[in-house]
């Protein structure tokens, strides 16, 4: 069986459909998707829709959170907070009700899924580096989790220390614990423009990044004439 992990997708429906196309194509039949479906690019409500209609398995991101609420964002930065406000717009209630549902931590088969870390899912930490990883796997009770949030694939792996494997393929070994953030389908911030997402061979055990090209220009296009900060087009196609 091979499930397809993405997220990150924020709002970016060429690139949604383009993981999904090259997941089918690969005999993927199950999807797991790791938070953050909207903010930063123009297709907020049709990226929803698709996850929604999915019925996978999700976990809330900080974006869907901010999307779906109705507080001031006057303490983020401000292009994401322009995204966030043009992003409530686009959104019905109904839209908005199935973000503010979702839940930050979900265990998926004999993985555990959440946005950004399991230590204290709901304050968004970002995991950089080897210690902000052990945090991570003192709350960590299966072999393996999948997140997402600072849209930088990257392993991090538990054995008697814990360290940092660079691959594109990871065999999953019994003993060991792994903490992969799976990259991000819209906005990849790794120097690479195309979509990222993996896929886990259960029966195999291994982990496999896949990177997507799609039409990049259309995305592009569509955030200008939404009116979105013109810096959101072009950090997607620097990979930053
Ligand atoms: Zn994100």
């Amino acid at each position: 069986m091979r499930i397809a992990l993405f997220g990150d997708i924020h709002a970016n429906l060429e690139a949604l459909e383009a993981v999904l196309a090259d997941a089918t194509e690969l005999g993927v039949t199950e999807y797991v998707c790791l938070g953050d479906v909207v903010g930063y690019n123009a297709d907020p409500a049709a990226c929803l829709e698709i996850v929604r209609a999915m019925n996978c398995p999700t976990v809330k991101g900080n974006h869907d959170e901010e999307a779906s609420g109705t507080h001031s964002l006057d303490t983020m930065n401000p292009v994401a907070a322009a995204a966030l406000e043009w992003t409530r717009q686009q959104l019905s209630e109904e839209q908005r009700q199935w973000l503010m549902r979702l839940r930050m931590v979900r265990q998926v088969m004999d993985f555990t899924i959440v946005h950004s870390t399991l230590d204290q899912p709901a304050n968004w930490n970002y995991v950089t580096n080897r210690f902000d990883a052990m945090a991570n796997f003192s709350y960590q009770f299966t072999h393996i989790c999948f997140h997402g949030h600072t849209h930088v694939p990257r392993v991090f792996v538990k054995t008697d220390k814990v360290q940092e494997v660079v691959a594109d393929s990871i065999a999953i070994e019994p003993g060991a614990k792994y903490f992969i953030n799976v990259g991000s389908v819209g906005q990849p911030r790794d120097g690479d423009w195309r979509a990222c997402y993996a896929i886990y061979d259960f029966d195999a055990k291994v982990v496999t990044y896949r990177r997507v090209e799609y039409d990049i220009a259309k995305t592009q296009a569509k955030i200008i004439a939404a009116g979105l900060p013109p810096m959101l087009a072009e950090r997607i196609s620097e990979g930053r």
